[in-house]
């Protein structure tokens, strides 16, 4: 998958795309079109093509996705004004990338 995905693309560091934070697991860059004054993507470095694609063996991923989610949160200091976290699923729910990714929209004040 790797050459014709932007988001593998990313995930692998060949773009000029700035890492907000990487582990062995997944990536955090901003949204290059916001939604939120806060609006990041965290993005596994397994190419899944949406939720409907995850397995069993995916679950430590989707529950690690989140917990950074969290975590990248606090460090925006929007944990306490609050947050959304959104995977779009598909074309007739937004997805417009087909490589799993979970938004992190905040700070609307
Ligand atoms: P989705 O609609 O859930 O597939 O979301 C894809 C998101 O990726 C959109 O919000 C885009 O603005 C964002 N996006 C597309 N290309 C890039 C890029 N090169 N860097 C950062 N975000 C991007
Ligand atoms: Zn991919």
């Amino acid at each position: 998958m790797t050459d014709e995905c932007l988001f593998c693309r990313i995930a692998e560091g060949r773009t000029d795309t700035k890492l907000m934070f990487e582990d062995d697991t997944l990536v955090v860059f901003k949204d290059i079109h916001p939604h939120a004054p806060v609006h990041l993507l965290v993005v596994p470095k397994k190419h899944i093509r949406s939720v409907n694609d995850l397995g069993q063996e995916d679950g430590p991923i989707v529950a690690h996705l989140i917990s950074v989610a969290r975590d990248m949160a606090r460090q925006q200091g929007i944990d306490r004004s609050g947050y959304k976290l959104l995977f779009n699923v598909e074309s007739g729910g937004g997805q417009v990338i087909f490589h799993l990714h979970l938004h992190l929209l905040g700070g609307f004040g």
